[in-house]
């Protein structure tokens, strides 16, 4: 999950690269480092600290460094705490060699051993050092070479970046498994985990695939596959504007994407309709079954798509962690279909399950947001959010795109099912176009929902209840207040609530109940009105204007009124706003809160 840039050109690195980590920082913020070749290319610079970006960046002041070959790494640690050993970038015996990685090498254990036999001393805990180790080992004179030879040896899954000063204008990345991307510029190229890392500077790019090793000079980019056969790749260009990285005037990421909603769930009913993939529709016509496969945020959305799916184009649909349906018994025929929801596109365990069931013979389709991510590229058909960068490591605005996305999905298969009518579609897609401004309304109540999570802020745990469509929700803001807050939180179908939750009701217990005026009301309101019989606190999501709920709620937050399907677009959104402002007059960090990171590309 770590985040890796690389540049070689005509300024000074050190300013290039600390700029790019801090783009990156949200894919893991436990400790950097750069490493640079100082300007007459024969030794190599290395500094790390741990802690975040701003760390390193007091670190190297007044420390003058200057190179115009580097690499950078901010670190989510998987092997060996994060310490200064274990911090990134990792350096060869002779520190001739210099390596950032991002992933884990499987086998790192056995070509530790051999290393150590031959006489190599290991500095750190971590996988990856026994990589810089075998570059130096193999090192035929030639660093692609060597890279082919190393790559052969490695398993598992990485994307490294390696400069050496045997070739000091030089850097060599490879991929497979986890991202990298290639930026062009004048005088100058990059390599990164992402596009907005070198947005800065460049908007033209190549998009590496698995296998495929980069050689990169300030003034050409070549590309190889594993057996050293130069490919020819076609570039991609951006049209982003950096302001998509920036904060915007936001105190916080999380807080402008959560802003960003009403534009993003109109860009992604405008996207779907303009790239609608035919081929998609006619493919899952005969589908017999739909499984939905995703972690975290995206696994929530999943479990609403699951109510649209089969109430609209009348496919069942199963909904399963992606670290789970990858290693249990699935059963896949050649009418199954799997779809993958993954923001970034490179969620190691919805990759990996996606592949394995493709294998098996299911057809695949990708949900991402990232275009041209690994998930997008590996799976039979893909749909696009139009959110931008997500930075924030709490997903907000992917997640209410992606719920228009499964909507429009699902209407517009049974559509071609025959079991949704045009008039039916016609009623359902001309209110999603108002739920942009009913968000807009939502949004500008920010300072009410402070008031309120300034109330409960101090509470140890919370319960989030919800019926049918609405239950995935509450399920979605409990994970976001454990998330950025560190409150306990759980979320469950209130149905289910008299079957173990209920004891835990007590007077200091906040509920949060999402009980929009939907076909299950009533049902909703009895479990309000079970909450508050054991005195538990009850903080209501309703629909605007309802009396009833207000009078026996403690605190309400008020939702636009909208058709029974469309609410979870709707009740989300005070949710991810309650949960900022806790975690926020918590003082806690939410953009990077502790142990996360939101690019998950290990197992
Ligand atoms: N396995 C490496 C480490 O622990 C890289 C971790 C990652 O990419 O998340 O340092």
């Amino acid at each position: 999950m770590c985040g890796i840039i690389g540049y070689v050109g005509k300024r000074n690195a050190v300013p290039v690269l600390l700029y790019g980590l801090q783009r990156l920082e949200y894919r893991g913020y436990d400790s950097a480092g750069i490493a640079v070749i100082d300007k007459n290319g024969d030794k190599i610079i290395v500094e790390k600290q741990v802690g975040k970006i701003k760390d390193l960046q007091e670190h190297l002041w007044n420390r003058k460094i200057e190179g115009h070959t580097a690499l950078g790494h901010t670190r989510w640690a998987t092997h060996g705490p994060p310490t200064i050993e274990n911090a990134h970038p990792h350096t060869s015996q002779r520190e001739t060699i210099s390596i950032v990685h991002n992933g884990i090498i499987e086998n790192y254990l056995e070509l530790k051993e051999e290393l150590i036999k031959k006489g190599y001393r290991f500095r750190s805990e971590t996988d990856t050092e026994v990589v810089a180790h075998l570059f130096e080992e193999l090192y035929t004179g030639d660093l692609l070479e060597t890279a082919l030879k190393v790559a052969k040896k490695l398993e598992g899954a990485y994307a490294i970046g390696v400069i050496s000063t045997y070739e000091p204008d030089k850097i060599v990345g490879i991929k497979k498994g986890s991202p990298l991307i290639v930026g062009f510029g004048k005088d100058e190229n990059f390599i990164a985990s992402d596009i907005p890392a070198v947005l800065e500077y460049t908007k033209d790019f190549i998009v590496l695939e698995d296998g495929e090793i980069a050689v990169v000079t300030k003034d050409n980019v070549e590309v190889y596959n594993l057996e050293g056969k130069k490919l020819e790749k076609k570039p991609l260009h951006v049209t982003w504007d950096i302001s998509v990285a920036e904060k915007a005037g936001y105190k916080h990421f999380m807080q402008k994407e959560i802003h960003e909603q009403p534009r993003t769930i109109g860009d992604t009913i405008t996207g779907f309709s303009s790239s609608k993939d035919e081929k998609l529709f006619e493919a899952i016509k005969d589908a017999d079954r739909l499984y939905i496969i995703a972690c975290g945020t995206s696994y929530h959305a999943g479990l609403v798509g699951k109510f649209w799916i089969e109430k609209f184009a009348r496919i069942p649909v199963e909904v399963d962690y992606a670290s789970e349906y990858r290693y249990r018994d699935r059963i896949i025929n050649n009418r199954t279909v799997v779809m993958g929801i993954s923001q970034s596109g490179e969620t190691a365990d919805t990759r990996f399950a996606l592949l394995d069931a493709k294998k098996e013979g299911a057809k695949t389709i990708g949900l991402v947001n990232v275009v041209g991510s690994s998930l997008s590229r590996e799976t039979d058909y893909v749909m696009y959010t139009y959110c931008g960068p997500e930075i924030g490591v709490a997903a907000t605005k992917t997640f209410t795109a992606q719920l228009v996305t499964l909507l429009l999905f699902a209407l517009e298969a049974g559509l071609k099912k025959g079991t949704v009518s045009k008039p039916e579609y016609k009623k359902l897609y001309d209110e999603l176009l108002h739920i942009p401004s009913k968000v807009e309304s939502i949004l500008n109540n920010e300072e009410g929902i402070k008031e309120i999570a300034h109330k409960y802020m101090n509470a140890q745990d919370f319960l989030f209840l919800g019926r049918n469509i609405n239950y995935p929700i509450a399920l979605e803001g409990a994970l976001k207040l454990k998330e950025i807050s560190y409150i306990h939180a759980e979320g469950y179908p209130a149905g289910e609530m008299k079957h173990g939750p209920i004891a835990l009701i007590d007077d200091k217990l906040p509920v949060v109940c999402v009980i929009p005026q939907d076909k299950y009301y009533e049902k909703m309101f009895s479990n309000l009105q079970e909450v508050k019989a054991r005195k538990g606190k009850v903080v209501s999501v309703a629909t605007e204007g309802d009396t009833k709920v207000k009078e026996l709620s403690d605190d309400v937050i008020y939702i636009p009124p909208a058709s029974d399907v469309l609410y979870p677009i709707l009740t989300v959104v005070p949710l991810q706003l309650l949960s900022y402002h806790i975690a926020t007059l918590l003082g806690k960090d939410v953009d990077q809160p502790r142990n996360l990171a939101k690019t998950v590309t290990v197992e």
